[in-house]
């Protein structure tokens, strides 16, 4: 998870890093949608993993403890996170349903995730400080799923704090809101989400702020930049299917001038989930006309080349804020997938 937050946090940040010497058991952090919550939520859990954390309570990115959390691999930090948000939020599902007829992603937390819990608790902190479970959406927890989660706020094993973090606040279980301490996420003034957007290189930011209702993130969700025509993705999928016959020719012709990263890599990840998600022996779920591609090269990769691929395209989401040169940077995405497979 990269470690993200925005110029209006300052005061959210900071009243969470009041708490840091004397953590409750559980955080609820709410606010509206769009405004980076969850961002603000993880951030705080990377800085109580930093072992040289500023006294503002930034993480301060080069530790171990901050490298793990960037690269997904923190031993003490578990998201129980639907669905639906993994993949706004460039996260890995983990646990993929073997339901074939499912075409939508899940928007609940499911009870298969908050179990996982009892095995991560039952044994020590493995660098020896505190623990961290992300639960979002704190509002979207199904029945079981809420027991378990709250049997564990009620009575927390040593040394964890949990962060929840809910869009609708009304929502939140009245027994899991009354075991938090809740803090709330206020949304910028109109002036400066304007501002930020500016930096982020959105046109026409004064419209699209309006319309997502003043809610920055929601805004640059819009930006056409994340957004490819159907021809430009066909394009894409074709080389992606043809696996290791993909030719640099291929490549070539498939990326247009003006295709930008943010977009190339939301098809990237998508696919790469598909294909771990085919090779667990679920079926596709963003992209069920290319399962028979997905499945030969699922059957014929090595699990190291698929996971090098992925991380490839971690790596490309992350240079999508810095873009250099665009075409060349989405075409050896493209041909290392090839490479890959081929290991
Ligand atoms: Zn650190």
């Amino acid at each position: 998870m990269d470690i993200k937050t925005y110029p209006w946090q300052t005061e959210l940040l900071a009243s969470l890093n009041a708490l840091r010497n004397r953590l409750p058991n559980g955080i609820l952090l709410y606010g509206p949608r769009g405004i980076g919550t969850f961002e603000a939520a993880c951030a705080f859990a990377a800085s109580l993993l930093c072992t040289s954390a500023g006294p503002d309570g930034r993480p301060c990115g080069q530790c171990k403890g901050c490298r793990l959390f960037a690269a997904d691999t923190h031993p003490d930090v578990r998201y129980i996170v639907s669905e639906f948000e993994c993949a706004a939020h460039g996260m890995e599902f983990a646990m993929p349903e073997t339901n074939a007829e499912k075409k939508t992603l899940t928007r609940e937390i499911l009870i298969g995730q908050t179990r996982e819990l009892g095995e991560y608790f039952s044994l020590k902190s493995n660098e020896g400080g505190v623990r961290v479970v992300i639960v979002y959406p704190a509002d979207k927890i199904r029945s079981e799923a809420a027991a378990s989660l709250l049997k564990n706020l009620e009575e927390p094993p040593e040394n964890t704090i949990f962060i929840l973090v809910s869009d609708e606040i009304d929502r939140v279980l009245a027994t899991i809101r009354s075991r938090c301490r809740l803090i709330r996420a206020k949304a910028p003034s109109r002036e400066e989400a304007l501002a930020w957007l500016k930096t982020q290189g959105v046109d026409n930011a004064e419209q699209k702020l309006t319309e997502a209702a003043g809610m920055p993130l929601s805004a640059l969700a819009q930006d056409p930049r994340y957004a490819m025509s159907e021809e430009g993705k066909r394009k894409i999928l074709a080389v992606l299917a043809k696996g290791t016959q993909a030719t640099p020719a291929d490549a070539i012709s498939a990326v247009d001038k003006d295709m930008t990263i943010a977009a190339a890599a939301l098809i990237f990840s998508r696919w790469a989930w598909d294909l771990a998600s085919v090779r667990a022996g679920s079926s596709a779920r963003y992209f069920p006309d290319y399962e028979d591609s997905l499945r030969q090269a699922a059957q014929a990769a090595s699990s190291e080349g698929i996971y090098q691929w992925i991380n490839s395209v971690r790596d490309v989401r992350r240079a999508a804020e810095h873009t250099l040169n665009a075409k060349a940077i989405i075409e050896a995405v493209l041909l290392s997938y090839a490479r890959c497979l081929a290991k």
